[in-house]
Parts: structure tokens; C-alpha cells; sequence
């Protein structure tokens, strides 16, 4: 804390990881010795730089672009950019330190980084979006490429934004590489990655609720957020049967209780880019409400935080466990303060915790390294297909870490745990570097 004043994401995301290695360190001293809890929440590299540009009305803007890349033992560091008023280094840390262990657990050659930016693209026109970006990279280029740093989408950052920086990329360096994933499907881009991070959250839930005997098939489900995750969330969901009942965003959630029209939610924000309080426009059967706080206390079976870190406090988690909710799944990134994460593990409830159940996004991204490398791409099916099967593998793998370290059903454990191992060996065997 002292090291790192301020970052309090950060300091809430270590504290967290710290806790669940406890007894790993019992078992495996040499950890310590070899000074890998120090080593690793240290990131091999901070990049902090100026991005100016020129609005639509000539006048120069300038903004902070962050690149954190924090872990390579087991692969070039691989993460998403995010473009958001909030950013700042400690967020950028926070996002990138998970990325560690999220990446580890899906079992592909992928280390750990993160990226972005305090800019806000919201009310910004095309034009403007592709300055930024294009400034963006005039700086970032120089430290990234398909072998040692893989960049991605992450909150306001989506398929435009990443086709300008590629764009530039390669207007910068001459290369066609997979420098950057989430590409369009014109240029390199993988089918199945825009759905990913939402259809592996549902496919690693419906794992986990099949050993309860449970499933999606006739659930009520809350989902906040309605951006790239929580929509493609609402569609695997609403696919498996399951009714979604509720959506929003910065501004407020929309309550749909026949269910969430989802065409016309992907028409609101993925074309027309408008606020979710519109949908009421269209489905006056539905209610619209200001706050997004509220969202949890609509009854519900399960409960899919898809927006923003820590927007799940305690008395929301004490809301769902009132109402009889039996399974979270974190889509977003830390979307739990420790407070409600400590009440969903001292609850019932099936709890996935974001490092295991969003990792379908960043693993999907893993396999669009690998087309482009292989100058090749899969069918949809065959991606859809490698996304679930990772999905289930990281779901067994963190089940049983949790087990065999003595917190059997605790899956921040066993998420931590079994992220942490492959990366603490991985450290150990190429020495001090
Ligand atoms: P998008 O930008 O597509 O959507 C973000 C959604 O969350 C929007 O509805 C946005 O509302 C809402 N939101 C953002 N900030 C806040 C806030 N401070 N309070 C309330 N709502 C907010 O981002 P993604 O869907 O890609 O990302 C959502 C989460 O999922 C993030 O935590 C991200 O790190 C995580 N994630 C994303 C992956 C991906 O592949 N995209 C992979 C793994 C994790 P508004 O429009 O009002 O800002």
C-alpha cells in the first residue's frame, strides 16, 4: 500500500489473491524463498504516455494512455484497452494483475497485461474516435507486437476502436500480424471472439449448476450491464431457455418481467449506440428506472454482474441471498466488493468469481492468435466448440484446486490457487528475471 498510494482497485485485487494463497505457501515454502509474491504483484513494465489529439472543432485534446504489462512467464502478456473516464494506473493494475491468473487457468501460452486510456468515447463522432485512436498507437506500437504484447477490446473499446489502432499499426510498422485480437472478421478477426466472454460466463455457469442439478432452462436472470459481455450473456443465456429479465446501464436499468427483447437492445448499443433507457421507447411494457443499484434487488435465480468493478456492494449481495438467488456469475472484472464476496461464500449460492467465469473472452482471443499465426481460420462451430470445452476444463480445474487445498467449494480459492501455480513454476524454473 505503501509502494502503490492510491490504487485502491489494485490494492483490493492483491489483497484478495494474497488471502487464497495462504495455504499454498504452507506447502510450497521454496515460493517464498524464491520471492515469487513479491516478484509477481510487481508488473515488468509500466508504460504511462500523453495521447493528443484534435477534436471536431480543432481544438487539441489530450489525454493519458496506460499499457501494464505485468507478467510474461508463461506467455507474451495478453489483455484488453480500456477507454473510460475512470481509468487511471490504478484500474489499469488491477485489470492487468488478474489477467495474470485468468489467463493461466485457461490453459493457452498467455501472460499477463493490461491497457488504456481516461478517455471517454461516449458523444464522441467516428472521426474523433479515429484520431484518438490513432494517437493511441503512435505511442503504443513501439512496445507491442504478436509475439510479445497482444492487445484487445475492454470497456469502450470494440470493433471500431480496435480497427483503427490495427489500422494504424500497421500503417506505423508495415506488418500484417495478430498484433491486436477482437479484429473485424475482414481483417484476421476470429468468429465466435464478440460473443465469447458472454457465451463462456453461460456455458461455465450452466457447468457449475449441473452439479446441483440445476440449469438455465425456465431460470429468471438478472443481468447488468449492456454492453459487449452482458449481451452476449443475455443471448447464450436466452438460447438455454432462461428468461432475462433485466439490463442497464451507467444510467439505469430497464425491468422487461416477459423478458428482454435482445434485438432490440443489440440495435440500441451496437449500432445506434444510445442509452438503455430508450428500450422503454419501444416496449412500454417495460419499466425504466434511474440508478443502477437497483437492478439487484429485482428477484431473480441467477445474477450476472456484466458492467464495472465493485458494482455489487454487500447489502446488494444480502438482497440476492434474501431473494433466493442460487448462482452469480461474475461477467465484468472484480464486479463484487469484498463485502458481497464474502457474503456469497458464506452463503449457498453458486459462486464463480470474474478470474474463471470471463475467461472465455481472453481465451477466445488466445485462439485468434493462433489462426493468424497459422494464416487460417476455424468455422464458428469449431471456436464455439474449443470456448466450451475450456470453459468446462477451467471449471473442473478450479473445483478441484479448491478441494485439494481444504476449501472445497470456494471457487475464489480454487481460481486463485490453480491461476497462481502454473505461473509461480513457471517463475521458479526461468530463474530471477
Ligand atoms: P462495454 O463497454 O461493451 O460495456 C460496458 C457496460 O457496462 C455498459 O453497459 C456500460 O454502461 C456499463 N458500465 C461501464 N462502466 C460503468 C459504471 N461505472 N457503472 C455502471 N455501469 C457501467 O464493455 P464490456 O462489456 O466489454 O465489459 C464489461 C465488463 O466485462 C468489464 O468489467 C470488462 O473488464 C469485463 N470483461 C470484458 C471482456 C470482453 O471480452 N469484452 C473480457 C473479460 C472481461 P455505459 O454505457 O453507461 O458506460
Amino acid at each position: 500500500i505503501k509502494r502503490n498510494p492510491g490504487e485502491v482497485e489494485f490494492h483490493q485485487a492483491v489483497k484478495e489473491v494474497l488471502d487464497s494463497l495462504e495455504p499454498v505457501l504452507v506447502q510450497r515454502p521454496e515460493y517464498e524463498r524464491a520471492g515469487i509474491l513479491e516478484r509477481i504483484i510487481e508488473p515488468e513494465r509500466q508504460i504511462l504516455f500523453r495521447v493528443p489529439w484534435v477534436d471536431d472543432q480543432g481544438k487539441v485534446q489530450v489525454n493519458r494512455g496506460f499499457r501494464v504489462q505485468f507478467n510474461s512467464a508463461i506467455g507474451p502478456y495478453k489483455g484488453g484497452i480500456r477507454f473510460h473516464p475512470s481509468v487511471y494506473i490504478g484500474i489499469i493494475k488491477f485489470l492487468g494483475f488478474e489477467q495474470i491468473f485468468k489467463n493461466s487457468l485457461t490453459g493457452l501460452p498467455i501472460g499477463g497485461g493490461k491497457g488504456g486510456s481516461d478517455f471517454d468515447p461516449k458523444g464522441k463522432s467516428d472521426g474523433e474516435v479515429m484520431r484518438f485512436c490513432q494517437s493511441f498507437m503512435n505511442e503504443l506500437y513501439r512496445y507491442i507486437g504478436a509475439d510479445t504484447d497482444v492487445p484487445a477490446g475492454d470497456i469502450g473499446v470494440g470493433g471500431r476502436e480496435v480497427g483503427y489502432m490495427y489500422g494504424q499499426y500497421k500503417k506505423l510498422t508495415g506488418l500484417y500480424e495478430g498484433v491486436l485480437t477482437g479484429k473485424g472478421l475482414t481483417y484476421g478477426g476470429s468468429l465466435a471472439r464478440t460473443e465469447a466472454t458472454g457465451y463462456g460466463l453461460v456455458y461455465i455457469m450452466e457447468e457449475a449448476l449441473q452439479t446441483k442439478g440445476r440449469s438455465f432452462e425456465g431460470a429468471t436472470v438478472v443481468i447488468s450491464g449492456s454492453g459487449n459481455v452482458a449481451i452476449y450473456a443475455t443471448e447464450k443465456a436466452q438460447q438455454l431457455g432462461a428468461k432475462v429479465v433485466a439490463l442497464s446501464d451507467s444510467n439505469g436499468f430497464v425491468y422487461d418481467k416477459d423478458g428482454i427483447k435482445l434485438a432490440t437492445v443489440k440495435r440500441l448499443k451496437e449500432v445506434e449506440r444510445k442509452r438503455i433507457r430508450e428500450y422503454v421507447k419501444e416496449h412500454p411494457e417495460a419499466e425504466y428506472h434511474e440508478g443502477c443499484q437497483g437492478i439487484w434487488t429485482i428477484p431473480c435465480d441467477i445474477a450476472l454482474p456484466c458492467a464495472t468493478q465493485n458494482e455489487l456492494n454487500g447489502e446488494a449481495a444480502k438482497t440476492l441471498v434474501k431473494n433466493g438467488t442460487f448462482a452469480v456469475g461474475e461477467g465484468a472484472n472484480m464486479p463484487s466488493t469484498p463485502e458481497a464476496t464474502g457474503v456469497f461464500l458464506a452463503s449457498k449460492i453458486i459462486y464463480v468469481p470474474a478470474k474463471a467465469a470471463n475467461a472465455g473472452g481472453v481465451a477466445c482471443s488466445a485462439l485468434e492468435m493462433s489462426q493468424n499465426s497459422m494464416r487460417y481460420s476455424w468455422t464458428f462451430e469449431e471456436v464455439d466448440a474449443k470456448l466450451k470445452n475450456i470453459m468446462s476444463g477451467i471449471y473442473n480445474n478450479i473445483n478441484a484446486t479448491a478441494k485439494e487445498f481444504g476449501m472445497e467449494g470456494n471457487l475464489v480459492a480454487g481460481a486463485n490457487i490453480a491461476g497462481f501455480l502454473k505461473v509461480a513454476d513457471a517463475m521458479m524454473a526461468q530463474g530471477v528475471v
